[in-house]
């Protein structure tokens, strides 16, 4: 019923119904009309045939008895012997086969009579011969006269003529039918119809007299005169009375009767016709509304059908409806609406796999194809994790835009290097690519490719920036073979490159050895400061305006009993990580105290900066520590400073800048330690209570080449000044780099090409005999 196929199948039939009734009621109503109308003249026939055969009777009756009397035979014999009158009546009688002659004289005595009871019988002598006739009244009229006799049960149609002498009356003659089957039969064969003659008795009660049934129609209604004249005549049948005339006082009844159904056996079956022409009609009317329902629907199933294959991502077939009606318009939209979708879908989808700063392929990609190539077998490739350098610095120093520009250049070279499907872009400065070999030979001519590559520097509104790529790499089948292993070791690489300062650093199954050792120097640097393994290594910081040295950086060294030295990079975070970094910090302040007092003793003033980590800036007890360190060591101020790095202010940059607030009120020196490594702007140092500004060595070591290095150097510099800090360049390695640092107005230098961290005894050896010297004393004088 839901369905609008249904629906529109059953108004069709629901109107076709109602027109087929309208239709049937019209002819059947009409029918009825004809048929009664049919019936209605049916019935007159029969009457007046009825009455032209009744009075044909009479004619022929009178006119035989006029005949008769006039037989001169006949009157001769009239009142003579009776034996003669009677064979004279008799031969007459015969001659039209009357039922019944009789003769009456004059005084009204039956003189002859001779009667049978049906036509099969002999005739014979009347039962009233030598009576009285009863009827003597009937003979006052004058000329011939018909009228009903009845005798005994029998009734006549009986014609009585006057039999003359002279002008003188001096009998009667009389010649009837009798009223029977075979006047009935006549009349039911002539018509068609049932008779029934009806007689009513002095006790009213009514008798048949005779009655019949057509011949052709064996079927016809009999004696149902009665019914007719009691008007209870059936429905099925019709009929009517016609009062013949009077016996005695007793009415004479013909009833005419049929049944319906024979008269209207034509009309029945034209109905019938009908009916079965109606009910091909309805089946053939109910059959193509069915058809046209589903023709009509059949395009919005169509549609329905379309609707849900596109909901489970089907988009190749489209609805194909030929019809240029509404249908064909609406099958024309949905077919654009999926155009429409499908093009959607495609940008969404797009949108989800790929990067939308450079349109690269994305990291969801990347482990796409990934699953696809490390599922083939016998394969091998290399997957390469490339990251930009320095990018967090040249958006802060040079705007997000140019970030963003250098991040889409960095893209399109790649992808020129190695097409869409093999280069990705994971996110922010992170880029992957899949070469398709795993030769280190051949990773190192990639090397030279991407170098290549990157080699020609980007150009700016009016900047030069030069694209410096950090990269690791695992490789197929050798390193891992599912994809988040994989990406997970080309990552490992990157980081260790990045921490060895190797631009290309392949992934070794001793990175991850390292992360074994890393766990059980967990344990060892617990016992690693009670047992005096650590020591201060000491790199001076040369003051470009003087070109002496006055300041130092203690750097930790670990002199592990079986591993040898272990540099810092690898026990620090450890020591952050298990809750060791202030006892770590503590001991190395206290050492750095006391080495500033050693040194200070032999009059060398060295001022020495100690690297505190963001966990320290946590610890309320830091305060407590320092004051305790000077106040142990009779510090005087500027004596000891200290070095955090940006990030130590991230995580919650509110209490760690209040910290450092109150370290700054101690009188205490602070520096921002490898800046434009971390994520802080120079806006937001602002905030810092420091005094100096530490440019991370990444900037720092080809400055004298890059164009780009120059200006976030340059302004990092000139900024800092115009906030009142002191700048030092760490990582310096070259004379060139020394030189154009000095021209370019940076406070402070440190690196290799000055000194490399040493311990404390070879440093200052080393000191006292450089052109560094800060003081008059020598070394002879202080040996
Ligand atoms: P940092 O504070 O940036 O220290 C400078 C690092 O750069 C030192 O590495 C130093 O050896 C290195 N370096 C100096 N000049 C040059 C140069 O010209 N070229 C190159 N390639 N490198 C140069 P080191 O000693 O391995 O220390 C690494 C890091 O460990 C330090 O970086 C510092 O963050 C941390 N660290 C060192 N000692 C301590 C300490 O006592 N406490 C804390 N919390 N961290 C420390
Ligand atoms: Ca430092
Ligand atoms: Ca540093």
């Amino acid at each position: 019923m839901g369905s609008l196929k249904t629906k529109i199948f059953i108004f069709f039939v629901a109107l076709l119904m109602v027109a087929q009734a309208a239709s049937l009621w019209m002819v059947y109503d009409a029918n009825n009309k004809q048929g009664d109308v049919q019936i209605q003249s049916r019935l007159n026939a029969a009457v007046s045939v009825f009455d032209t055969l009744y009075q044909q009777r009479n004619y022929y009756l009178q006119a035989f008895a006029e005949t008769a009397a006039k037989d001169f035979g006949l009157k001769e014999v009239f009142g003579a012997d009776q034996r003669s009158f009677l064979i004279a009546l008799n031969n007459h009688r015969k001659r039209i086969d009357a039922d019944i002659a009789i003769a009456v004289d004059q005084k009204f005595s039956i003189i002859g009579q001779l009667i049978r009871r049906n036509p099969n019988e002999k005739i014979r002598l009347g039962p009233e011969q030598g009576q009285p006739f009863p009827s003597p009244q009937w003979f006052g009229v004058d000329g011939t006269f018909t009228k009903l006799y009845q005798q005994e049960n029998e009734l006549y149609q009986l014609s009585f003529a006057p039999l003359k002498s002279g002008q003188q009356v001096v009998g009667w003659i009389g010649y009837g039918y009798q009223i029977n089957t075979t006047l009935a039969q006549n009349f039911a064969d002539i018509t068609g119809l049932s008779i029934e003659f009806m007689l009513q008795q002095e006790d009213s009660q009514w008798r048949a007299i005779a009655a019949a049934i057509p011949t052709s129609h064996p079927q016809a209604p009999s004696q149902q005169g009665l019914a007719v004249i009691e008007n209870r005549v059936p429905d099925h049948l019709f009929a009517t009375q016609i009062e013949v005339g009077m016996v005695s006082k007793s009415p004479l009844q013909v009833t005419i009767f049929g049944s319906r159904s024979n008269l209207l056996e034509t009309l029945q079956e034209n109905w019938w016709h009908l009916l079965a022409l109606e009910g091909g009609m309805v089946t053939i009317t109910m059959l193509a509304a069915y058809l046209l329902a589903g023709s009509i629907t059949q395009p919005v199933r169509k549609l329905v059908r379309q609707a849900q294959y596109i909901a489970r991502g089907n988009y190749e077939s489209s609805v194909d409806i030929s019809e240029k009606n509404e249908m064909g318009q609406l099958a024309k939209e949905f077919n654009q609406m999926q155009q429409a979708v499908l093009v959607r879908e495609q940008k969404i989808s797009h949108q989800l796999k790929h990067n939308s700063l450079t349109n690269l392929p994305n990291r969801f990609s990347l482990l796409e194809t990934l699953d696809t190539l490390l599922q083939q077998k016998d394969t091998f490739f290399s997957l390469l994790h490339l990251d930009i350098r320095r990018t967090r610095t040249v958006n802060d120093t040079l705007g997000y835009q140019i970030g963003d520009m250098m991040i889409k250049e960095v893209g399109k070279r790649l992808l020129k290097l190695n097409g869409a499907s093999q280069t990705f872009h994971l996110d922010g400065d992170e880029f992957a690519m899949l070469i398709e070999c795993s030769t280190l030979n051949e990773l190192v001519q990639w090397q030279q490719k991407i170098e290549q590559v990157m080699d020609d520097p980007l150009c700016g509104e009016d900047t030069l920036l030069h694209l410096q790529l950090q990269v690791g790499f695992a490789r197929v089948p050798e390193d891992a073979d599912d994809p988040q292993t994989l990406l997970q070791k080309a990552d490992t690489a990157l980081s260790h490159g990045k921490k060895a300062q190797q631009s290309f650093q392949q992934y070794l199954p001793e990175m991850d050895a390292d992360a074994n050792r890393r766990l059980s120097l967990v344990n060892d640097l617990k016992v690693a400061i009670a047992e005096g393994q650590l020591c201060l290594f000491y790199q001076p910081k040369l003051d470009l305006k003087t070109g002496k040295i006055h300041q130092l950086e203690a750097l930790v060294r670990w002199q592990h009993p079986i591993q040898g030295m272990i540099p810092p990079d690898s026990f620090i975070s450890i020591a952050e990580q298990t809750g060791q970094i202030d006892a770590l910090s503590n001991w190395v302040m206290n050492e750095a105290a006391r080495q500033y007092q050693a040194w200070a003793e032999i009059g060398l003033h060295l001022s020495i900066a100690v690297n505190i980590s963001a966990e320290n800036l946590k610890n309320q007890q830091l305060i407590r520590s320092l004051k305790g360190i000077w106040k142990t060591h009779q510090l005087p101020q500027n004596s000891l400073s200290l070095e955090v790095t940006e990030s130590a202010v991230v995580s919650d940059p509110e209490s760690a800048i209040k910290m450092l607030c109150e370290i700054k009120d101690q009188g205490i020196k602070l520096s921002i330690d490898d800046y434009g490594t971390g994520y802080s702007s120079l806006a937001q140092l602002k905030q810092m209570p420091v005094s100096e500004l530490k440019i991370d060595r990444s900037f720092v070591d080809k400055v004298h080449m890059s164009n780009d290095d120059q200006i976030i150097v340059r302004s990092t510099i000139r900024m800092a000044h115009d906030m009142g800090l002191t700048v030092v360049a760490e990582g310096i390695e070259d004379q060139e780099t020394l030189t154009w640092l000095e021209q370019h107005d940076c406070d402070l230098a440190q690196g290799y090409f000055i000194s490399r961290p040493q311990p404390a005894s070879e440093l200052s050896s080393w000191l006292l005999e450089s052109e560094y010297n800060p003081s008059s004393i020598t070394k002879v004088l202080h040996g």
